[in-house]
């Protein structure tokens, strides 16, 4: 009979040595602090020029001009500011 209770009570002193001796869990995440992730290129707000709206650059309507690259809201936009720039010069 007296087994049974040898058996348990060394599962028992397995189970507390188990709990002693088990690493210490590091509570600290672990995640390395990234910071801001890159925003998607659809997620970037542009101003246009003309109204001043913002919109995302993937929707903009895009006009070069030599290193600048502006962004307008539609398409009336762009050409009001072609046509704004070809009176001024
Ligand atoms: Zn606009």
């Amino acid at each position: 009979m007296g087994l049974i209770r040898i058996v348990f009570f060394i599962g028992l002193l397995y189970i507390l040595y188990r709990l002693v001796t088990s690493p210490r869990k590091i509570s600290k995440t672990d995640q390395p602090d990234i910071g801001r992730p890159n925003l998607p290129p659809q997620d970037i707000l542009v101003e246009d020029p003309i109204c001043h709206t913002y919109i995302p650059k993937q929707q903009a309507f895009v006009l070069e001009q030599g290193e600048k690259i502006l962004y307008f809201c539609s398409k009336a936009c762009r050409d009001t500011f072609i046509a704004k720039q070809g009176a001024e010069r």
